[in-house]
């Protein structure tokens, strides 16, 4: 029994039957999350796995560089305290 920890939720992913954990390549949907994963199996291991489609809310490295130069605006845009001009 193989079992694979979800990349993005973290829970387990129950592996379906019609999937041979001898030899199998290719996509497995979290039951949890409904992330789209791509594993590749071999003798009961794992040897490769990454996430396809991430449903989890957990950021994908092209969101988090997003994310990153969005902070950098809100930065610039902050305004200055300005204070009261005496008269
Ligand atoms: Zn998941």
């Amino acid at each position: 029994m193989v079992n694979i920890d979800c990349f993005a939720c973290g829970k387990t992913v129950k592996i379906p039957k019609f999937i041979d954990t001898n030899n199998y390549d290719g996509q497995l949907v979290c039951q949890e999350c409904n992330s789209l994963l791509h594993v590749k199996l071999a003798k009961g291991k794992v040897q490769k796995y990454k996430i396809v489609e991430n449903k989890h809310g957990v950021k994908t490295w092209a969101d988090v560089l997003e994310m990153a130069k969005e902070a950098e605006k809100r930065q610039e845009k902050e305004e200055r305290p300005g204070g009261t001009s005496g008269g």
